[in-house]
């Protein structure tokens, strides 16, 4: 999936942050497909911040203790739209015949 079409992924803070006085250690965000969190001692650090899929947020809605916290999908969508990359992403869907 042609997520940023090029566009630096370090340019965009969206991966998730544990608040670690909430969290129950019930390992749900260890899902993970992208291997973002390893598992230390007895809880989860966000180890590979750029590894998230920008807009995904899978793993808070799975979070047994409301732990998790993305930013606001505001901000993710004033960069496909200031960075015209939606538009590109479409331009490869096409082209790819997935729309
Ligand atoms: S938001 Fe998605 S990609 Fe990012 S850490 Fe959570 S489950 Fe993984
Ligand atoms: S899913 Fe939430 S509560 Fe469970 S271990 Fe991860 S951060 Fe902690």
């Amino acid at each position: 999936m042609p997520w940023l079409t090029g566009y630096p992924r370090e340019k965009i803070d969206w991966y998730p942050a544990v608040d670690s006085r909430k969290c129950v250690k019930c390992a749900m965000c260890m899902n993970c497909g992208k291997n973002v969190y390893n598992w230390t001692k007895d809880s989860p650090v966000v180890a590979r911040p750029y590894d998230c899929v920008p807009g995904c947020n899978t793993c808070a809605i799975l979070c047994m203790g409301d732990a998790i916290s993305f930013p606001s999908p505001e901000y993710i969508r004033a960069i496909y739209k200031r960075e015209k990359i939606w538009g590109k992403v479409k331009k490869v869907l096409k082209n790819t015949g997935k729309i």
